[in-house]
């Protein structure tokens, strides 16, 4: 096969035309961060979110056993977007959740200072300097050096020119003499300012500042302040983890890269509440669980990388952290977090006991010394905390630019290799020409699918253009097979089944395609 590298540009042009992901608003020109997710879009996005509610929440790590040898256990929960706005002073998110920004007066263009990379030349002979803050991405630093070269020769004349590398942060008195990623002109950026990406809003009528409110950032917050209910309403005994997916919001400086990182999205995060003692083993358990995961719903391969923190990236209460990141083709050759995974200590439930005076620890019966009865004194401890918090618009990103795939070779060149789980079509049934039968058959049929798989995505019936056109359009929406009723089947009740990664196609028993599909589905 002639595969040829993917581009973005094309992923986002096929998300758009088989209606995976549109801008949202976009009959108003649309609003920076914000996407929605059209028909297969919302689909593989369910598929997506009830695959982690299955193997996080219904029958956690695949029914496997923990570290303390018995089986995990986790239970759901559904909380608000908004909160009472002390949550949020708790977590800190208040006070410290905050990013360095920067703005062109040039351009009028925002960055995130922490994602600049400056670029510095110096001409010895006229012992002048010059800075080029370029974006922190690989294609715009030979531009950026290019422009630094011009800038330095137009205003300090020929001359030696040595270019070097700096972090942006801390350059702020240097400032008249950096010329912006985008700008013509030195002197055009604003120094760093403190942005806290909170959303706020108020409730009520009056919408005085008492009746300040925020927008989630995460939805961790919201398991933590209902960890007491959880288990004082429940059988639940720690070890134990508590789930929650649903809307975050963001007020991201740049929002970029597709829906990468946008100002609204869906996280899927679990807190594992265990002794402080089995921490560590659990945190290795949840990083190992959930790089395997990933990889179990289509991101096997060299795009997916576990990456352990440095002990210098860690938060202040962070034990250990690692991210499962993935190669998109906007940040290869590096990679994205596509997940965080978090050793987090007693500290947000201690925070939480702080701010509310609400007596967040735990009482465990099976720890202590043991009675003469033979059984436990019982330990009152604040829970350790791990938690694997996942992206669902970026593993659903993940997922379509690993599946993009582009062959020349074929009659339709592109098709998305979604992993079955996932896929929002799960199969198509096609009267191969709308008359003789075949449509009443191709109906039969369809119902027949949609009975047995539908529950998991579409079981799409169409019968207009020509045949190939119809599995160029299968093919682009990650169906990953076709079910053809034609003159065959009249006679000898037959079908013709297409592969759409090999776009082979043979011929089974109309009868059998329940099974067939079933066992390659894997449903
Ligand atoms: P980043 O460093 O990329 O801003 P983060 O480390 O702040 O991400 P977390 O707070 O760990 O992210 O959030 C958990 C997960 O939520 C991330 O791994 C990511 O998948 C998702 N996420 C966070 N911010 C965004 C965003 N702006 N748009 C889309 N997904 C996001």
């Amino acid at each position: 096969m002639t595969t040829t590298p993917k581009s973005m540009d094309a992923i986002m042009a096929l998300c758009k035309r088989r209606g995976f992901v549109y801008q949202a608003s976009e009959i108003y020109g649309g609003i920076n961060g914000f996407w929605d997710y059209g028909p297969l879009g919302a689909q593989l996005k369910k598929n997506l979110r009830d695959a982690w509610w299955q193997d996080m929440i219904m029958n956690p790590a695949w029914g496997r056993k923990g570290p303390n040898g018995e089986r995990v256990r986790c239970v759901p929960l559904e909380t608000c977007i908004i909160q009472h706005p002390k949550v949020w002073a708790a977590s800190g998110h208040v006070g410290g959740f905050n990013d360095p920004m920067v703005d062109c007066r040039e351009t009028k263009m925002r960055y995130r200072a922490d994602h600049l990379r400056l670029v510095h030349a110096t001409n010895e002979r006229k012992s002048g300097r010059f800075f080029a803050f370029i974006e922190n991405d690989p294609d715009t630093l030979e531009s950026a050096l290019k422009k630094l070269g011009k800038y330095v020769r137009r205003d300090m004349g020929q001359g030696d020119t040595e270019i070097l590398e700096f972090s942006a942060l801390d350059m702020e008195e240097e400032l008249p003499r950096v010329v912006g990623p985008h700008a013509k002109e030195a002197g055009t950026l604003t120094p760093p300012r403190q942005f806290n990406l909170m959303f706020h809003s108020y409730t009520g009528a009056t919408a005085g500042e008492d009746d300040k409110v925020y927008l989630r950032p995460e939805t961790a917050q919201g398991i933590f302040v209902q960890f007491k209910n959880v288990v004082d309403t429940t059988r639940v005994k720690i070890p134990f983890g508590i789930g929650n997916t649903g809307r975050s919001f963001r007020n991201e400086v740049t929002p970029r890269n597709f829906t990468f990182r946008s100002r609204e999205f869906e996280q899927a995060e679990l807190e594992f509440f265990c002794h402080p003692d089995e921490s560590q083993d659990w945190y290795r358990f949840w990083r190992d669980f959930r790089m395997e995961w990933w990889k179990s719903i289509g991101l096997a391969g060299e795009n997916l990388i576990l990456r352990e923190h440095d002990k210098d990236e860690l938060s202040h209460y962070s034990v250990g952290t690692s991210d499962v990141e993935y190669r998109f083709p906007f940040t290869a050759p590096g990679f994205g977090e596509l997940e965080g995974i978090a050793h987090r200590g007693c500290f947000d439930l201690t925070q939480h006991q702080q701010h509310s005076n609400a007596k967040l620890d735990y009482f465990d019966t099976t720890r202590g010394e043991t009675l003469p009865n033979g059984g436990k004194k019982g330990e009152r401890y604040i829970p350790h905390c791990i938690e694997p918090a996942a992206g669902l618009d970026r593993g659903a990103l993940a997922l379509l630019c690993e599946a993009y795939t582009r062959d020349d070779s074929r009659p339709s060149p592109e098709f998305l290799k979604l992993n079955p789980r996932v896929a929002p079509i799960k199969a198509a049934v096609f009267p191969l020409v709308d008359k003789d039968g075949m449509p009443e058959i191709a109906e039969r049929l369809t119902d027949e699918l949609f009975a047995r798989f539908g529950r998991g995505g579409f079981i799409e019936s169409d019968a207009k253009q020509s045949i190939g056109k119809r599995y160029a359009r299968m093919d682009e929406a990650g169906c990953p097979f076709c079910f053809t009723i034609d003159g065959e089947t009249l006679k000898d009740q037959s079908v013709t089944c297409r592969d759409r990664d090999s776009g082979t196609q043979q011929r089974i028993a109309l009868d059998q395609v329940k099974v067939f599909l079933g066992e390659k589905l894997g449903m």
